[in-house]
């Protein structure tokens, strides 16, 4: 049981605290339980007291926030569960046949040769989601708390070092005012926190204002992944078919690329995954989606079809030169908080099991030699660089970069693995200048959009597509995206608009921000569509959106992608 102690907040102690229950922190907390439990088995003369290891997860249950591609490759898994198929992981196929085309508008063209780091014949599709529930289980049954539906809001700092969490309150109105029931958050001390909140997390973010954790010469890169998981007839794929692309519908200056996952013979995991960058914000993820699935290959899969899921996450993706320090006083960061994720082979599960693995190895040191210092915690990054992670976020160091100066020169630098000399972003044409309303260029991108009309059975409205992420809120309760009123007058309303022609409305892949134009320009938010994905707190070219976590319990309800 965790202890009380009496404070403002009702205050609870926990060793260490998880923040977030993806790959990454629950594969932590369960190598940590294993470790202690086998050095209490093979050495009972130093016997460590059980801590209390917590999880803490936004979500209604871990795995309804976890969206992604899903190809996994098993080896980090295999070493904290060698019998991971008899603990029923569920696997849904391995990868059977796997291509890499080029699009044009109406043909695809095969990539005549895979280099070795694009190949997925060892991978294993799996659906994330399923995943983080079936991993949530074995660490309950392993003994640690999981508590769902709680935020973390805050890290509460004494004397230079991470001491305590606070999560979310309950029951607060829009207007700041308690609801019947109103439950404030709970601080929960800990010796340490672990965090892996995923991308662009909000932890993370006052942790780096704090602490200084992203590295001064390299900006983090992230892109908006939008997918849709759908039903197929008979016949369209085979279970274990993976499909990348490139090129169309989009420009060569724009990073991206689709996927397509025959999860099943009838079930398909397709996406588009677009830069989210505040210097092009007029990326629109949702409408690069719809307008991959009307490319004949992929129109050529899904009509007849049916939609069952749709979501959307940011990922993390400047790779080895753009990771954040690694640890702090009082907390360590894993999985794609870490920055964590190999682009060039678009995956990411193996590396936040294996960072999770490393911290929780990091972790029994110091309860063993009971120093939780910064000092005992530096000991992660070291074992970081002595891992096979190092080793292949080192190898891919330069792929993602190579790609700031467009598609092509950037195949030309992957493809033929040049060195790229500095990592300077290329400072494309001035954005405020192409992007202004009544340029030739942003005018035919909002005529584009206004023009496309879904169907409604292969494309999809944002508002269509939203149902299909279960994605709901509590109504009253304040706005989690933090903008202030003088910025919504003085720059949504005036200088966005001129300058930008207010992009946030095309890069929310949920449709959270409108502008209503009547009379005078006004902003409307809809925040109980957020999807999570965090591409507002990215894309927004001035800086003045802060994404922070609602209420926990609220947002989509992933189950099957
Ligand atoms: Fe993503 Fe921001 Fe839109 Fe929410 S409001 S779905 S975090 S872009």
């Amino acid at each position: 049981m965790l202890s009380k102690v009496e404070t403002q907040h009702e205050t609870i102690d926990a060793d260490i605290v998880f923040a977030g229950a993806g790959p990454a922190g629950l594969s932590a907390a369960i190598h940590l339980r294993q470790l202690i439990d086998r050095h209490n088995l093979t050495s009972p003369e130093r016997m460590i007291e059980e801590p209390e290891l917590l999880v803490l997860e936004k979500s209604r249950h871990s795995g309804g926030h976890l969206l992604s591609g899903a190809l996994l490759d098993p080896c980090s898994l295999k070493r904290l569960f060698p019998d991971f198929i008899e603990r029923g992981c569920p696997v849904e196929t391995g990868v059977s046949d796997e291509s890499v085309w080029f699009l044009t508008r109406r043909n695809k063209i095969p990539l005549p040769y895979l280099p070795e780091p694009f190949r997925n014949d060892r991978s294993l599709v799996i659906s994330i989601s399923k995943f983080g529930s079936w991993l949530q289980r074995q660490a309950e049954e392993l003994g640690i708390t999981v508590l769902d539906s709680t935020a973390v809001m805050e890290p509460v700092i004494e004397e230079g070092r991470v001491t305590a969490i606070r999560t979310d309150d309950k029951g607060t109105g829009k207007n700041g005012q308690k609801k019947p029931g109103a439950e404030p958050g709970l601080q929960i001390n800990t010796r340490t926190l672990v965090v892996g909140e995923g991308s662009r997390g909000s932890i993370f973010r006052q942790l780096d204002e704090r602490f200084g954790l992203q590295p001064q010469n390299v900006a983090q890169i992230y892109e908006t992944g939008v997918k849709e998981v759908w039903k197929v007839p008979e016949g369209r794929v085979k279970a274990g078919d993976v499909h990348h692309t490139f090129g169309y519908p989009l420009p060569s200056s724009v990073y991206g690329g689709g996927w397509i996952y025959a999860m099943t013979d009838t079930s398909v995991s397709l996406g588009f995954v677009s830069t989210a960058e505040p210097d092009n914000p007029t990326i629109d993820p949702h409408w690069n989606l719809q307008q991959f699935k009307l490319h004949p290959f992929v129109t050529s899969i899904l009509e007849g079809g049916s939609l069952l899921e749709y979501g959307a996450k940011t990922i993390t993706s400047g790779g080895y030169h753009a990771m954040p320090a690694l640890y702090g006083p009082g907390f360590l960061l894993v999985g794609e908080t870490a920055g964590m994720v190999n682009m060039q082979r678009l995956k990411g599960i193996h590396l936040a099991i294996s960072s999770g693995m490393l911290a929780a190895e990091t972790l029994f040191a110091a309860l063993l030699n009971d120093d939780f210092s910064a000092e005992g915690l530096k000991d992660y990054a070291r074992r970081f660089e002595m891992s096979d992670a190092h080793s292949e976020l080192h190898a891919a160091r330069h792929y993602r970069q190579a790609f700031n100066d467009g598609l092509y020169s950037g195949l030309v630098k992957a493809g033929l693995k040049l060195s790229v000399p500095g990592l300077k972003r290329t400072e494309r044409s001035s954005p405020k200048e192409r992007l202004k309303p009544g340029n030739r260029a942003y005018e035919s991108f909002v005529r584009k959009r206004e023009n496309f009309r879904p169907d409604g059975r292969l494309t999809f409205s944002r508002s269509d597509d939203l149902y299909a992420s279960a994605t709901r809120h509590e109504e009253d309760q304040p706005c989690h995206l933090k903008i202030s009123p003088d910025d919504i007058s003085a720059i949504c309303a005036v200088q966005c608009r001129e300058e930008y022609g207010n992009p946030c409305q095309y890069f929310c892949p949920a449709g959270v921000y409108e502008i209503d134009h009547d009379a005078t320009p006004v902003l409307r938010l809809n925040p109980s569509n957020c999807l999570h994905c965090k591409t507002c707190d990215i894309a927004d070219p001035y800086g003045i959106i802060t994404w922070t976590p609602p209420e926990g319990g609220g947002g989509p309800d992933y189950k099957t992608c």
